[in-house]
């Protein structure tokens, strides 16, 4: 059976940072006959509901504390990767600082919007663990 990996969200599960989700019931629809792994790594590292994240000079920030949760979503790739090494495809949730594939916001240093396709740093970190697997995007 193949193996997928989907952003929780777009399964239904409310993940999302204000407890909301983005439920994709074509995606549902087309997973009957495959192991699907969900995965949030937003939620893994600052639960429910959180503060938003936004791309920031190449770098996760969380938008009220300022922090840097790069290394954390990254560390959750590289577990999810260790977990999973036989994913042969992701769907994840466009425009996400965490999943994107090309449709993520990000700003320069002085939070200028410099672009409206960047890659989630989750994501980001997946394809260079596991360049093997197919990505496609949700919107
Ligand atoms: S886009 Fe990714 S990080 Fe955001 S709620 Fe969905 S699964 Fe979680």
């Amino acid at each position: 059976m193949k193996k997928v990996a989907v952003s929780a969200c777009l399964l239904g599960r409310n993940c999302r940072y204000d407890a909301t989700n983005r439920l994709d019931s074509e995606l549902m629809g087309s997973l009957a006959d495959k192991e699907v792994i969900p995965f949030c790594p937003e939620e893994a590292i600052l639960g429910i509901p959180r503060e938003t994240i936004d791309i920031v000079d190449g770098r996760a920030i969380g938008n009220e504390s300022g922090r840097d949760y790069t290394d954390a979503i990254e560390k959750q790739a590289e577990e999810f990767a260790r977990l999973h090494p036989d994913i042969e495809e992701v769907y994840c949730k466009a425009k996400s600082p965490s999943c994107a594939l090309c449709s993520a916001r990000v700003y320069d240093a002085k939070r200028n919007l410099r672009s409206h396709e960047g890659m989630g740093v989750f994501i980001k970190k997946l394809s260079e663990l596991l360049p093997h697997i197919v990505i496609k995007e949700r919107r």
